[in-house]
């Protein structure tokens, strides 16, 4: 195989009470990437539509976690890469993510799949540095994995790859305000309270418990965020109205996506995915915001060809 085209989902990352933890995968919304071998060595970026970001292999996260999967693999010559964007920059749901993550699966299934699937996190990761300053793994993980991931830890890096219930649908609410996510880490306190830690590993608890037995219950009720969501959400307009109104529409619960302005709620069921869309979009109507809305399917593939 010299070329193949690949669909890159979008990813929650942080899902309330799991801050740099959780992150699940997206099936209605992701961008797509064709990647070409080529007989020079390196990596090219030779086209990038929907969106103006940089086409220069280090600037670009699909190149730089590119370049660290080459760094790592005997394979002589380079690859060709363009990108079809569709998740756009900054808003939340791991638009750097569907990149990096797109670029590093598309070659090792181009080099006869030489790498496990943890390897192409770590190239990932990379991707990740360049476009936040943080190597993390919330937003990669689900997407190389599918469905819910959990990194159990970073130093050694260990993600486990989790369950999700069938009829699990996510309502994604895009307000089109900007939130530099320097800034929504910059607002995060550095000490917690061993009361609030108490209160917040209960529900990364409950929530990994809900997702392996398919609880809708056990799920909604510990998609609660004690530490994070109280600071950040000041910073994304209309975050409590929006909350109540989808819970009030039938949401098993409500949340910041990654560091926002994306605001994330799971539903059982689509009807109700749906319902909860209508109810969100009022919100931003009223104030008079711009926004984008995706109701989708837990991806559990993850990255996967497409013809
Ligand atoms: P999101 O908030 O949606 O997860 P990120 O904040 O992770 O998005 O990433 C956006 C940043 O990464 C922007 O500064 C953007 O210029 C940079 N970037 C570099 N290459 C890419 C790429 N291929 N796709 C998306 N963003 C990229």
């Amino acid at each position: 195989m010299e070329e193949i085209r690949v669909f890159c989902p979008a990813t929650i990352a942080n899902i309330s009470c799991g801050f740099d933890v959780l992150g699940v995968a997206l099936d209605a919304v992701g961008d797509e990437m064709v990647v070409r071998k080529i007989p020079e060595k390196g990596i090219i970026i030779t086209k990038i539509e929907g969106q103006e970001l940089p086409l220069v292999t280090e600037k670009n996260v699909a190149g730089v976690a590119g370049l660290a999967l080459l760094k790592q693999s005997n394979y002589e010559g380079g690859f060709e890469i363009e990108i079809y964007k569709k998740i756009k920059a900054g808003s939340g749901i791991g638009s750097s993510a569907a990149s990096s993550t797109g670029a590093v699966w598309a070659m090792n299934e181009l080099l006869g799949k030489p790498f496990t699937t943890l390897d192409l996190v770590k190239f990932s990761m990379e991707g990740e540095r360049l476009a936040s300053g943080v190597a993390h793994a919330d937003n990669v993980a689900p997407a190389l994995f599918g469905g819910f991931t959990l990194v159990r830890s970073y130093s050694p890096l260990d993600v486990i790859a989790m369950p999700s219930p069938q009829a699990l649908y996510a309502t994604v609410i895009h307000p089109q305000i900007e939130v530099k996510t320097a800034d929504s880490r910059k607002v995060l306190k550095t000490n917690i309270t061993l009361a609030d830690g108490i209160k917040q590993w209960g529900n990364v608890g409950g929530l990994v418990a809900g997702l392996y037995t398919s609880d809708y219950d056990l799920i909604g009720r510990s998609l609660i965020d004690h530490i994070v969501e109280p600071i950040r959400s000041i910073l994304i307009p209309g975050f409590n109205d929006v909350k109540k109104s989808a819970e009030k529409a039938g949401a098993l619960g409500c949340g910041i996506s990654g560091s926002g302005p994306s605001i994330f709620s799971f539903s059982k069921g689509e009807e109700t995915a749906q319902k909860v869309a209508l109810s969100m979009k009022k919100v931003y109507q009223t104030i008079g915001i711009e926004y984008d809305v995706h109701v989708s399917k837990i991806n559990t593939e993850g990255i996967k060809k497409v013809s």
